[in-house]
């Protein structure tokens, strides 16, 4: 049985300010029924660290790059992201995907340099709108999966986080049937490849999420937890996600 997990990516937003954002979420959620997790910008991963340490509230990084250290500026590595208290990181996000032409091979790379830094890995796949209207999304998440996720990921060092690029930010959110329908195949392939172990890594659903979706959407079979983007920024609608699982 996988853990359920509300993960908050902050993106390319926050400052010091946005710190008591997270003091007011650890305030008002000290025994969650969810692990809790924050992923911001790289400047703010230490400092937020420290200000969580001793809450329920875990931190990660939004990307890493393969190698452990080098010539290679504006990177950062998963063990620089372990030495800033961080335990999670974000591989594959569809923005990485896109902004920077990752393929499945450099995430499956990137997710090996989590579990190498001892960190869980939270993987993203996710079908464009061209690829759903042309019925493709099974075959495109399915092939992500098997591209992005290698062998030796269980239910200790990997998130999977299903994220229709035409759902993130967009306040379109699939049917519930469409979420279930992905998150079952989901399921199976990794039942299928992984043994126990694949019953054990949650899946969460991103895209869209909100209070007020949260509880429906949660509802959904195989859901573990969600991955949210802009609710995620206001500790007042991350929490009511946080509520509802
Ligand atoms: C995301 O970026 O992963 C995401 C799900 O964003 P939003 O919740 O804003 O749609």
């Amino acid at each position: 049985m996988a853990r359920k997990l509300a993960a908050g990516n902050w993106k390319m937003n926050g400052t010091g300010a946005s710190l008591a954002e997270i003091e007011a979420l650890a305030k008002a959620y000290p025994n969650p029924g969810c692990d809790m997790l924050i992923c911001p910008p790289a400047t703010l991963l230490s400092r937020l660290s420290e200000r969580t340490s001793g809450t329920t509230i875990k931190t990660g990084g939004q990307d890493c790059h393969a190698a452990t250290s080098g010539a290679h500026t504006g990177d950062i590595s998963a063990e620089m992201i372990a030495d800033a208290g961080g335990s999670h990181v974000i591989v594959g996000h569809s923005e990485r995907r896109a902004d920077h032409g990752e393929t499945d091979s450099d995430i499956a790379a990137k997710t090996a340099a989590v579990w190498r830094a001892g960190l869980v890995a939270v993987i993203c796949l996710g079908e464009t709108l061209a690829e759903r209207e042309a019925g493709q999304t099974i075959d495109v998440v399915a092939s992500q999966l098997s591209g992005s996720v290698p062998d030796g990921a269980d239910g200790d060092n990997t998130v999977i986080a299903y994220e229709p690029v035409w759902a993130i930010g967009t306040g379109k959110v699939p049917t519930l049937d469409e979420i279930a329908a992905v998150h079952a195949d989901i399921r199976s392939r990794l039942k299928a490849r992984f043994g126990a172990a694949g019953d054990d890594m949650p899946i969460l659903y991103g895209g869209s999420v909100k209070p007020s979706n949260a509880d429906e959407i949660f509802g959904v079979a195989d859901v573990d937890g969600a991955l949210v983007g802009g609710a995620s920024l206001k500790a007042e609608d991350f929490g009511g996600i946080v509520a509802a699982l």
